[in-house]
């Protein structure tokens, strides 16, 4: 199944911690700044900020994506 990109606007992140509840196989917490950031499996050049979902896991992220509270994780 293809994969689809997921980014995070990570400074803008309020760590509400939804996230990485929702779909914790692919968001965690930094554990240096705090915000959400995507998991080292799923990243993208190895930046916090983007990776790819597999489609295993798009319900799950885009489930994460709606329940944000600031709407900073986009899909697709
Ligand atoms: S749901 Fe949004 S605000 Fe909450 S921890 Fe994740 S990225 Fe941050």
């Amino acid at each position: 199944m293809a994969k689809t990109k997921v980014s995070i606007d990570r400074e803008e992140c309020i760590s509400c911690e939804s996230c990485w509840t929702i779909c914790p196989d692919f968001f965690e917490q930094n554990t240096v700044d705090n915000w959400s950031e995507v998991v080292e499996k799923h990243r993208t050049g190895g930046n916090p900020a983007e990776g790819e979902a597999p489609g295993e896991l798009l319900d799950k992220v885009q489930e994460a994506a709606d329940a944000c509270p600031v709407q900073i994780i986009h899909v697709g």
